[in-house]
């Protein structure tokens, strides 16, 4: 009672609907989920653990990818537990390709939080969930609901087109009024049994149906309860989000090599690439032609370095923005000047996979590979092999 009269009180504004529609929806919705529903590996288990590393996933990548992350995740770091004790490279490496490291290092500081304040299993509360790290209204809806069946919304892309539909809720994503009336919807609707499947339907009735573009109205379980259908406006809502606007980002890189090690920089955690290792790299302005990459890069690592040739430029798309990564040879001093790096390492090229490296700096690490191979270990030469002269900085190879 008490919560229906908060509710009441929080949510002057929704949209009037006939009366029994939510319970009609509810009823719908759920029926769809048990007979439509996609067999996901992790709607399969119970484990609070499991399920949360999966919604920590699907934030920002399709179901498609997750599927492979999801497992190999898991079979690394079997328990949360496991998971806290972990070396963050581990955790970052075992994410690598995913993006948006953010979520690695926001699951790893919350597993360990919840290491020390619940004894290392995820707390069925909503309030304890919302105060871990990184989970924010959607993660903690989720989880809440999902893995341990309490009454709480959740509001995602998906969600937000089914509910703006069936509701007619105007206005453009993002717009607060907006979002504070879709949240009150999602709050009005989840029912006291099954929240979680219930959750999970609207989101796999926005994957599967309610798409952003053709949605299968005809096939639809709430057809008739649908504002947005009643009044020929599926096309038009929700509008369309204006794109964000793509960034070029230009990075010169150091490829540094000492006695068979190159080497890596590891980056503050907070900004892009927060937390990984890479190559020592510095922003490059986009009129910066070769010389002034060069000077950058022997500014970057410190009196005594020398910049030699171009090893060629990696491309990489990312959500935001498109990066190219120029590649030069160089020689710096046994230590280098850090400047904002955590940390500096000498590493053989075969522990730099170990490591937490971006996919786009694995490709650079893998073309700097193929433009000048490390030399073989020791014990190779002696063994009789032939011995690989490293080149000297003249003679690298030009880049395209
Ligand atoms: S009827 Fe069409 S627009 Fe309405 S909720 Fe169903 S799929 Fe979406």
């Amino acid at each position: 009672m008490a919560t229906s009269a908060r509710l009441r009180r929080t949510t002057p504004a929704l949209p009037s609907v006939p009366a029994n529609t939510d319970e009609a929806v509810r009823r719908a919705l759920l029926r769809f989920y048990d007979t439509e529903a996609r067999d996901l590996p992790w709607r399969r288990t119970r484990d609070a653990y499991a399920i949360w590393v999966s919604e920590v996933m699907l934030q920002q990548t399709q179901v498609a990818v997750v599927l492979g992350y999801w497992a190999r995740f898991l079979e690394a770091f079997p328990t949360l537990p496991q998971l806290a004790a972990a070396p963050l490279d581990a955790v970052l490496a075992a994410w690598r390709g995913l993006g948006y490291y953010a979520r690695a290092r926001n699951l790893h500081r919350a597993a360990q939080a919840v290491v020390d304040r619940h004894g290392g299993a995820l707390p069925a509360s909503v309030d304890a969930l919302a105060a871990l790290p990184g989970f924010g209204r959607y993660t903690v809806g989720a989880v809440a609901s999902i893995a341990f069946g309490l009454r709480a919304p959740l509001l995602d892309g998906n969600v937000a087109r089914v509910l703006s539909r069936l509701f007619a809720v105007h206005g453009a994503p993002g717009e607060p009024q907006r979002e504070r009336t879709l949240w009150d919807l999602a709050s009005r609707l989840v029912p006291e049994e099954r929240p979680g499947d219930f959750n999970q339907a609207l989101m796999e009735l926005g994957a599967t149906v309610c798409r952003v573009a053709s949605p299968t109205c005809l096939l639809c379980p709430v057809r008739q309860h649908c504002q947005a259908l009643a009044r020929g406006e599926v096309e038009s809502l929700p509008p369309p989000k204006p794109p964000p606007a793509r960034r070029y980002l230009r990075l010169a890189v150091a490829v540094v090599r000492r006695r068979g090690r190159l080497l890596l920089a590891r980056r503050p955690n907070a900004g892009l690439f927060g937390g990984l290792w890479e190559l020592p790299a510095v922003q490059l302005a986009a009129e910066a032609q070769k010389k002034g990459a060069q000077a950058a890069l022997r500014a970057l690592l410190g009196p005594g370095t020398r910049v030699g040739a171009s090893l060629g430029t990696v491309h990489r798309t990312l959500t935001h923005r498109d990066l190219a990564l120029c590649l030069f040879q160089a020689d710096a001093p046994a230590r280098p000047r850090k400047g904002e790096y955590v940390e500096l390492r000498w590493v053989r090229p075969a522990q730099a996979a170990r490591l937490g490296v971006s996919a786009a700096m694995q490709a650079a690490l893998a073309q700097a590979e193929a433009a000048v191979p490390a030399p073989r270990p020791r014990a190779a030469h002696r063994a009789g092999g032939p011995r690989r002269q490293r080149p000297r900085l003249t003679q690298a190879r030009p880049g395209r």
